[in-house]
C-alpha cells in the first residue's frame, strides 16, 4: 500500500460522523448545533482571549449576551490587517489546544500566520471530505491536485505553475500511470490544462473536478466540465475556519453552518438581506487557540434563504462575485472585475492573458497578451465591453509578452493603482 493512501486512511479515520449526520438535520436543528458551538466559543474567547475580553468588557457585555448568530453584531468586526502581528489573538491556553502554525495565502499582499488546534483541523477536514462526497468523491479516492494558489496535497501533486507544453505533457503521463479519479485545483490552471488536452485530443474525463481559491467564471465551469469532468466547486478560507460546497444540484455553495457563522455586511458593517450582495464575513465555531470571530473576508457574497432540492439542511450561498480588491470604481458605476473577466472571456478573442488595471478615477490600462492573429477589431470589442459599463471611461492598451500570475500561481485580472 502506497504512503498516500495510508495518510488518506488516518484522515478517514478522524472524520467526525456527526458532521456526516449533521447535513441531514432540518434548519432549525442545525441552528441549535450552532448556537451551541457559539456561546462555547464566545466563553472561551472572553476566558483566554485577551482581545476579546477586553473588547467585551468595553462595550459592557459579557459572554451571556452573545447568544446566537444576530447577537454577534455587538461584537466588533477583525480582519487580516487588524489581526496580523498581534498576540492579543491568541488564546493564553493555547499549548494545551494542539496548535499548529499556518500561514494564508499571500495573493493580494496580505500574508498572515496564524495557528490552528487539532480541533479545528479536525473539522476542517471532516466538512471537506464531506463536501467532496456530494461530488461523488470517495476518500481513498485518487486526486490530482494541481498545486498553486495556496493548495497542496498528499496525494498526486502537479505542479501548476510554469505549465508549458513540455510540463503539461508530463502532466498527462502521470496522471494515466496514476489512475486518477478526480482532478483539484485553482480553475485557471484547470482551464489551461483543459485546453491543452484538448489540443492533445485526448480522452481525461474523470468523475469530477474540484475546484477552489479563486472565482469560477461560468465559461471555465463549461470548459473544464466538457474536457475534464463535472465542475464542483468549493469556497474554503481556512484563516477564517470557513467552508462551503457544491453539492450535486449546483445551486450555490451549501454552508458549513455547523463548523462556522457566515454574515454578509455592506461597506458600513451591517448586515444585508438575503439575496443582496455584501461582504463575507464569518465566525469559526472550533479554533479555540485563535479564534476568528467576525472576521472579514476580501469576499463579496450573496447568501440564500432558500431551501436546496438535495435536501440538506445546511443554508446555501447562492453567489460568490469575486472579491473586494477586484472592483473597478469609476465616477459613473462600480464594475465587478470577475463579471467583467467573465465577460472578456466568453467573446473567445485570440488573447492568452490580460488584465486591467485602474490608475486614475476614470482611466483604464487594458494589458493584453495577444495571439498571433489578434487585430484591431479585437482592440475594439473589448473597448465596447468596457463601455458598455461606464460611457465615459478612458482606456489605453498595451501588449505586452505575458502577464505574470500571482506568487500562488493565480491569474489577477483587476489591479488598482488609486489610493
Ligand atoms: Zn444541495
Amino acid at each position: 500500500m502506497g504512503k498516500g493512501r495510508t495518510v488518506l486512511r488516518k484522515v478517514e479515520r478522524v472524520i467526525n460522523p456527526k458532521f456526516e449526520k449533521y447535513q441531514w438535520l432540518k434548519p432549525e436543528d442545525l441552528l441549535e448545533i450552532q448556537k451551541r458551538h457559539l456561546c462555547s466559543m464566545i466563553r472561551a474567547a472572553y476566558r483566554h482571549v485577551p482581545y476579546w475580553h477586553r473588547e467585551m468588557k468595553r462595550r459592557g457585555i459579557g459572554p451571556d449576551d452573545v447568544k446566537c448568530a444576530a447577537d454577534l453584531r455587538k461584537l466588533p468586526i477583525t480582519s487580516k490587517v487588524g489581526m496580523r502581528g498581534k498576540e492579543e489573538f491568541i488564546a493564553d491556553n493555547i499549548k494545551w489546544l494542539g496548535p499548529e502554525l499556518w500561514h494564508t495565502g499571500g495573493s493580494t499582499g496580505q500574508m498572515l500566520s496564524y495557528y490552528t488546534t487539532d480541533l479545528s483541523r479536525h473539522a476542517i477536514d471532516s466538512c471537506r471530505i464531506r463536501g467532496w462526497k456530494w461530488a461523488g468523491c470517495q476518500p481513498r479516492d485518487k486526486i490530482a491536485t494541481f498545486t498553486g494558489g495556496g493548495l497542496s496535497s498528499k496525494n498526486l501533486r502537479l505542479d501548476c505553475v510554469g505549465m508549458d507544453e513540455k510540463v503539461m505533457d508530463k502532466h498527462i503521463e502521470m496522471i494515466n500511470k496514476s489512475r486518477v479519479d478526480a482532478y483539484r485545483g485553482i480553475p485557471s490552471a484547470l482551464m489551461t490544462f483543459a485546453r491543452h488536452v484538448e489540443r492533445r485530443g485526448l480522452d481525461m474525463k474523470k468523475k469530477c473536478v474540484l475546484t477552489t481559491s479563486e472565482n469560477l467564471l461560468p465559461v471555465h465551469r463549461k470548459f473544464i466540465g466538457d474536457v475534464l469532468g463535472e465542475v464542483y466547486d468549493g469556497y474554503g478560507a481556512n484563516d477564517g475556519g470557513s467552508s462551503a460546497f457544491e453539492c450535486e444540484e449546483h445551486k450555490g455553495w451549501h454552508i458549513s453552518a455547523d463548523k462556522s457563522i457566515f454574515e454578509v455586511l455592506d461597506r458600513n458593517g451591517n448586515p444585508v438581506a438575503p439575496g443582496e450582495e455584501g461582504i463575507l464575513t464569518v465566525t469559526c465555531l472550533f479554533n479555540y487557540g485563535m479564534p476568528w470571530i467576525r472576521y472579514m473576508s476580501n469576499d463579496l457574497a450573496v447568501l440564500s434563504d432558500e431551501k436546496c432540492s438535495c435536501g440538506r439542511g445546511l443554508p446555501l450561498m447562492s453567489k460568490l462575485l469575486g472579491r473586494t480588491t477586484d472592483l473597478i470604481r469609476t465616477r459613473n458605476t462600480v464594475i465587478n472585475g470577475t463579471e467583467l473577466a467573465n465577460n472578456v472571456i466568453g467573446h473567445n478573442l485570440p488573447i492568452r492573458a490580460f488584465q486591467f488595471i485602474q490608475t486614475s478615477a476614470q482611466r483604464l490600462e487594458v494589458r493584453i497578451a495577444r495571439e498571433s492573429d489578434w487585430s484591431e477589431e479585437h482592440r475594439v470589442v473589448i473597448l465596447n465591453i468596457l463601455q458598455t459599463y461606464d460611457p465615459q471611461i478612458e482606456v489605453t492598451f498595451t501588449f505586452p509578452e505575458d502577464i505574470p500570475k500571482t506568487p500562488a500561481g493565480k491569474s489577477q485580472y483587476v489591479i488598482s493603482q488609486l489610493k
